[in-house]
């Protein structure tokens, strides 16, 4: 039977509206945000782009802000310049305390090679401002005295400090911690799958469509090249390296991961990246393992079952974990 017109117009009609939901569900089908936070660029992916999706973002971006305001140093109300400015101890947000729980435990498992009392060392060499320099030997002393795993304690939200003058600096942790609670808030929101990225230190929240996650670990001495790509789903991936904010002076690269036994940039790694349930363990411990190398680094991970690593030592030569090697594609 041949169509009359009129059911011939509906018919197009129909497909063109079908044609237009499914451009539109492609086009909107992954959202992808970013901003600059915690001095770098964080990107949240999220494979879905619904209305409930975009306030997710939107929610998780807002609780990185909230610890960055509470664990820069370079905010003067914020609780590390407010415990760095203390004479004696500050009670602290229940969120930096439970930094300070986890750090203070890196601190001391790592024999002080994880140290959160850098702050008067880190502000010596001014890595972050404009006028990066070489401190004499002097200054060095000066800013290293008192300092280490005993020199701060915690006693559920109050932190106490073993001298007035004491800095301290959440650098090397507080950026995981932050990529932690963005993904909380997305899985409390109903979100299933997810990537939060702040500038390349990154944890997943499940798979990606019906795929794992594809991350591309990129090799120290050349930012084209991949050392390897792990396939990934819910895990975090965190990375500390030398290439990451450094100066150079007579041809020697001065940068921001102090050994704090000599009070100079650690020189056993260039870079140290690791795979962990949460980004907050990941990132203090890339800082420890970087400072410690590859062969105690390697011993301490031990300690953290489900933990891997990657590392690139100072001569080039890379170490790894036994598990790695199931996450490489
Ligand atoms: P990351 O990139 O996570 O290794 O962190 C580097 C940042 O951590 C630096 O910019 C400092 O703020 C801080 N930091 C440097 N050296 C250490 C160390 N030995 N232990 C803990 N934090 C450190
Ligand atoms: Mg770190």
């Amino acid at each position: 039977m041949p169509l009359n017109r009129p059911l011939i117009v509906v018919l197009l009609l129909v497909l063109l509206a079908a044609l237009a939901l499914v451009k539109r569900g492609g086009r909107e089908a992954e959202l992808r945000e970013g901003r600059i936070l915690l001095g770098t660029l964080v990107e949240i992916q999220v494979p879905r782009g619904d209305r409930a999706a975009r306030d997710a973002v939107t929610a998780a971006f807002a609780e990185m802000a909230r610890i960055e305001a509470l664990m820069s140093p370079h905010r003067p109300d914020s609780d590390v310049a407010r415990l760095s400015a203390a004479e004696e101890s500050l009670e602290v947000a229940p969120d930096t305390a439970e930094v300070f729980a986890l750090g203070l435990d890196v601190a001391a498992r790592s024999a002080g090679a994880f140290d959160l009392t850098l702050g008067r060392l880190k502000a010596l060499w001014d890595l972050e401002g404009d006028n990066p320099r070489v401190p004499d030997d002097a200054e060095i002393a000066a800013a290293l005295e008192g300092i280490g795993p005993g020199a701060l304690r915690l006693d559920g939200r109050w932190v106490s400090k073993a001298r007035p003058d004491l800095a301290v600096d959440l650098g090397g942790i507080a950026k995981g911690y932050a990529i932690d609670r963005a993904i909380a808030v997305l899985a409390g929101a109903g979100i299933e799958q997810a990537s939060v990225n702040a500038g390349g230190d990154l944890r997943l929240l499940g798979s990606r469509g019906a795929r794992p996650w594809r991350i591309g670990i990129r090799h120290p001495r050349s930012a084209e090249e991949l050392l390897a790509t792990l396939e990934l789903s819910g895990r975090a991936v965190v990375t500390s390296g030398d290439y990451e904010r450094f100066f150079e002076v007579d041809g020697r690269r001065y940068h921001h991961i102090f050994d704090p036994r000599s009070g100079y940039p650690a020189s056993a790694c260039q870079s140290v990246t690791l795979v962990a349930d949460s980004a907050m363990l990941a990132d203090a411990l890339a800082t420890a393992v970087f400072v410690l190398g590859p062969e105690k680094g390697l011993a301490l991970l031990t300690e953290f079952p489900g933990v891997e690593a990657l590392i690139v030592a100072a001569d080039g030569a890379t170490h790894a974990t036994p598990g790695l090697a199931e996450l490489k594609r």
